[in-house]
């Protein structure tokens, strides 16, 4: 993701604090709408509707109406994003946003001429209703910028990222899958045997954090010195998430690179979630043993890496049914619900193949690729496929 830090002066930061507001505002007005539906009441209203009443809002209000329309429109469109995304089944439910946390807005229709470079490290970006507010040219700004959108951060700093739809890496050409399991020990395992570790923070880091947190506890409510805490705290934390981020797009863009077909489970972040809650079971997953650890996988960035890939190999990402991959042997087939010795160990009592329990689920998921290749396009792609044993693993349509 091409994201640079802004450098607003105060008074720019003035208005880009007055859109995130304009956007929170429309935000939060969307989450409302749409909790107070029930079920039997008509639908609540989409996108199309809600801008119709933005509209009205308006034309009725003058603080609303000196904000930019764009922003506002496209709090909205976030909305309706987040909203798919939920009966899609891989994000929670949109909920309200506050102050403060998780602060930006989007603009859209970007002109040619509205990004420019300065100097060697200065660029400048064209913001409706604030102006030309630089960046730090940190690396080439995408061609035909479409849209951006701003953030700021916990610990108070201004980024831009330009939207780009990466050009998709070209296919190595040689019919090679690849599985890739998400694993919480390690981030991803891949079956040809890698274990992908995303960068977490480092000892001292950690240990950092937790001082910051005990001294957070101490720190009396509204005071100088707990600001100043909670400031320390969101640094280390952007920390972590600038280096998984960083992770991402590594690893997308590698795997893009040497893998004709990468296939993943269809495993639903926020089904998953809502698993170990007990309401939907994904077969074959401990959801038990799972449950303490659901922090670590959302953290892992898992939706985020195959969000990546599918921008990076458009057409070359295969999602499989999870059912039965952490508990099949890759080897012989057999599904064995005791074969797994421990979080980390994979054993089959039938053949004796023995695996890093992840390493052997990401080889169920290239069989059960293979499958899907080979259905849609034929033994083009799939010609390695079929020297490994067969599987009925497939439930994808
Ligand atoms: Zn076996």
């Amino acid at each position: 993701m091409s994201r640079y830090r802004l450098q607003p002066s105060p008074a720019q930061e003035a208005g880009l604090l007055e859109h995130c507001g304009h956007a929170r505002y429309v935000w939060n007005l969307a989450v409302e709408q749409h909790m107070l539906w029930k079920p039997g009441r008509r639908s609540a209203p989409g996108f199309a509707e809600q801008c119709r009443q933005l509209t009205e809002a308006r034309a009725a209000f003058a603080w609303l109406r000196t904000g930019s329309i764009i922003v506002q429109q496209q709090a909205l469109k976030d909305f309706a994003q987040a909203m798919a995304n939920y009966f899609g089944g891989t994000h929670r439910r949109p909920t309200w946003r506050k102050r403060g946390r998780g602060e930006g807005f989007r603009i859209v229709a970007v002109k040619a001429g509205d990004v420019r470079r300065l100097s060697r490290h200065v660029g400048e970006v064209k913001v409706p209703k604030v102006g030309w507010i630089r960046f730090r040219w940190s690396r080439a700004v995408p061609d035909e910028v479409k849209s951006y959108r701003v953030t700021r951060d916990r610990a108070g700093r201004w980024h831009v990222a330009f939207a780009a739809i990466p050009d998709p890496v070209p296919a190595p050409g040689l019919g090679e899958v690849v599985g890739v399991d998400r694993g919480v020990a390690v981030s991803a395992a891949l079956s040809s045997g890698e274990m992908l570790h995303a960068p977490g923070l480092r000892e001292a880091e950690k240990a950092r954090l937790r001082r910051l947190l005990r001294k957070l506890a101490r720190a009396g409510r509204g005071s100088n010195r707990r600001a100043e805490v909670k400031a320390a705290i969101a640094r280390v934390k952007a920390r972590e998430s600038d280096r998984r981020k960083d992770w991402v797009e590594k690893v997308s863009t590698g795997l893009a690179r040497r893998f004709d077909v990468v296939a993943v489970e269809d495993l639903k972040i926020g089904a998953m979630a809502r698993s170990v809650r007990g309401t939907v079971e994904v077969p074959g997953r401990n959801v038990r043993a799972k449950a303490g650890l659901n922090r670590s996988i959302l953290a892992a960035g898992w939706g985020c890496l195959v969000r990546r890939l599918e921008d990076k190999a458009p057409g070359r990402v295969v999602k499989v049914s999870p059912a039965y991959t952490s508990q099949r042997c890759s080897a012989c087939g057999i599904v064995d619900r005791q074969a797994r010795e421990s979080q980390a160990r994979y054993r089959c009592r039938s053949c004796g193949y023995a695996a890093n329990a992840d390493v052997n689920a990401a080889r169920n998921i290239a069989h059960a690729a293979g499958h899907v290749v080979s259905a849609r396009e034929g033994p083009r792609v799939a010609g390695p496929v079929h020297r490994e044993p067969q599987h009925d693993l497939l439930l994808v349509g």
